[in-house]
Parts: C-alpha cells; structure tokens; sequence
C-alpha cells in the first residue's frame, strides 16, 4: 500500500485537506489507485489517520465517498454503535453507505470546503 502514487501538493477544491474525527485528525489524500483495487472509491486507515479517496471519481462522488469515510471513521472512534467491521465481510457497508448517501443529498446545497 505504500507504494501507491499520491497526488500531493494539489489545491483542494473537492475536498478538505483534512477532517476531525472527534478529535482526531485526519489527513486526506486523493489516490489513482487503493489497494489494487478499481473498485474501491475510498478508503480509512485508522492507525494512520489517512483517508485515500480516488482521484478520478467526480467531485459529488468524492464529497459523497469522503462523508462515507466519515462514517465509517466515527464508528470506529464511537467504540462500533453501528456494529463491527471485519475483514473480508460487508459489516456495516450497507449502513454506511445509506446513511452516507442520504446525508449527502441532504447537506449538497451547502457543501462548501475550504481551500
Ligand atoms: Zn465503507
């Protein structure tokens, strides 16, 4: 995973260049490729307070990708509320990924990150 290409030094204007997770902050980095996986949208590394979003989705697909990273990131902090996550299994992807979506229609019109 290390030896995934990051884009640095960009100006952010999809995404903020990082975000608190109740009180934990984490950067994020716009990737080609996560774990040599095309279908991956997004991804959380907790140990390393990183999330990677694809570099090639739109920018309401990274908003969107960005707020289900999000979620996912307080679960984690919460101690699980929305069940465990497991390697290998969907867990809470539906969850999240509903949650995500639905809080993304609702917030769009008022998005704005800054630079
Ligand atoms: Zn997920």
């Amino acid at each position: 995973m290390c030896d995934e290409p990051v884009i640095r030094h960009i100006v952010y204007t999809d995404l903020p260049a990082s975000v608190d997770i109740l009180g934990l902050t984490y950067s994020i980095e716009l990737v080609d490729l996560i774990d040599d996986d095309a279908d991956l949208l997004g991804m959380i590394f907790y140990k390393e307070q990183i999330i990677k979003i694809r570099n090639s989705l739109s920018k309401e697909r990274k908003q969107q990708t960005l707020l289900h990273e999000i979620l996912h990131g307080l679960n984690e902090q919460m101690g699980y509320p929305l069940g465990y996550e497991r390697e290998g299994e969907d867990g809470i992807e539906h969850l999240v990924q509903a949650l995500s979506g639905g809080l993304y229609q609702t917030l769009k019109p008022y998005l704005s990150f800054r630079l």
